[in-house]
């Protein structure tokens, strides 16, 4: 049964807390952006305040081995700083039995890098390149028999499991998903985890309408599930960016250099008749700011969409599509925005997608449900300082993609199955 972390009795309780610590480092191991520590600590804070301790567990990078580059011991200090508490740390996650067991009420235990052990992901390592298929089966068959030693020692330590870490959501791994079954009374998702969840059922099951998705970003191979799934939800699909240009081309339009996939313009005109037979309103770019090459000080000059010159790229959205765009914004009631209209990286060209920042912001000062989620256009609202002018801010960027595209989160399934 699931538990909740506000109605849950922590008094006298281990807690085992994964979190997604996978903070980025620099060549000092640094910390350069703390933004995931600092995400997870209301959770990990609540339940030292009612009196549990809290076991944390994270992976860092994507290590094939025990590397100390990955380790989390350079991020303890830090940890500890945000908690309020010193954090001990164990070296070894598979070996901290004595140290859990210490542990008093109000304490926390930093694990090492779980991905330190093939298990936690459950995927053979060391593989020859020229393995046969069946070493491969073997192989994989030997990892998930020792998976299942290696998630009973981590549930050993804890009498209750929190599942706080949204990034690795979509992932079955030891730590997300399969260690849940060992406490069928007591796992419950962590305060981030709860806020993504709800973000996702404001847009997918329990929207205001009318119910706009923006979809942009670079190519519609990488959001073709997204797409497809959408299609059959909202009222309004604002399709931007460099993914546009495949749908143009399918309409027969002319589009010079800029990005395209030819093997993708029959999924674009499905995707245009589904919207058409299920009343959805499509909207495509109008006009495009164009460059002659992917370089921020390139010439730029609007063309008409359907009639770019061969040697022009579009990489912007005009302030014509923007306007077109704008209206079915300030119109809605909930807003998904998935990916930049525009190469946003190059300051000539993020005019598009700091308009659609600041509609998004409008729009929610209207009172509207605005959710940003999925990859870049999570950096493009940061960077340009609109985090706290929406709804919400999605932290997962594959997580949150494959729940637009509809799937069921191993992570999520584990807590409330
Ligand atoms: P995605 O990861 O699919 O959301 O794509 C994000 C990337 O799409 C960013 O790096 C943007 O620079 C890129 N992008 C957006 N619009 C265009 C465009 N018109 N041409 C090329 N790349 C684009």
């Amino acid at each position: 049964m699931q538990q909740f972390i506000d109605s849950y009795d922590f008094t006298g309780k281990k807690a085992i807390v994964r979190v997604d610590f996978n903070v980025p480092l620099d060549e000092n191991f640094n910390i350069t952006d703390d933004t995931r520590i600092r995400r997870a600590m209301p959770t990990l804070k609540k339940i030292l305040e009612k009196g549990g301790a809290v076991i944390i567990m994270s992976h860092l990078g994507r290590p094939k081995k025990v590397d100390p580059k990955f380790s989390l011991s350079h991020i303890v200090d830090h940890v500890s700083e945000c908690l309020g508490v010193p954090v001990q740390f164990a070296a070894d996650c598979q070996k901290a039995d004595e140290q859990a067991a210490a542990l008093k009420p109000g304490e926390a235990l930093l694990l090492e890098n779980l991905r330190f052990y093939a298990e936690e992901e459950g995927k053979p390592r060391g593989l020859a390149e020229d393995a046969s298929e069946e070493e491969k089966k073997a192989a994989k068959k030997a990892v998930k028999e020792s998976q299942k030693a290696f998630v009973k020692k981590l549930a050993s330590y804890a009498d209750c499991y929190v599942n706080d870490a949204f990034g690795t959501a979509h992932r079955a791994h030891g730590s997300t998903a399969l260690i849940a079954e060992y406490f069928p009374n007591d796992k419950m998702f962590g305060y981030l985890m709860e806020g993504e969840i709800k973000a996702i059922d404001n847009v997918l099951k329990n929207a205001q309408r009318p119910l706009t998705a923006i979809i942009g970003g670079s190519k519609v191979s990488s959001k073709l599930a997204v797409l497809k799934n959408l299609v059959g939800k909202v009222d309004n699909l604002i399709i931007g960016g460099g993914m546009g240009y495949t749908f143009i081309k399918a309409l027969g339009g002319h589009i010079g250099m800029s990005l395209h996939e030819d093997d993708l313009m029959p999924d674009a005109l499905e995707i245009l008749n589904t919207a058409k037979e299920k009343g959805v309103n499509v909207s495509l770019s109008v006009a495009t700011v164009c460059g002659q090459a992917f370089d921020n000080d390139t010439p730029r000059q609007i063309f008409d969409i359907y009639n770019i010159p061969d040697d022009w790229e579009g990489m912007d959205a005009s302030p014509a599509s923007l306007e077109n765009w704008r209206k079915i914004i300030l119109a809605s009631k909930t807003i998904l925005w998935n990916g930049p209209v525009g190469v946003f990286e190059l300051p000539n060209f993020a005019k598009g997608t700091l308009q659609i920042a600041q509609d998004l912001a409008d729009a929610t000062a209207q009172g509207a449900y605005t959710l940003v989620g999925g990859g870049d256009s999570v950096a493009a609202v940061t960077q340009m300082g609109y985090a706290d002018k929406v709804s919400y801010v999605s932290t997962g960027g594959g997580a949150m993609l494959e729940a637009i595209e509809g799937k069921v989160l191993p992570g999520i399934a584990a807590i409330q199955d």
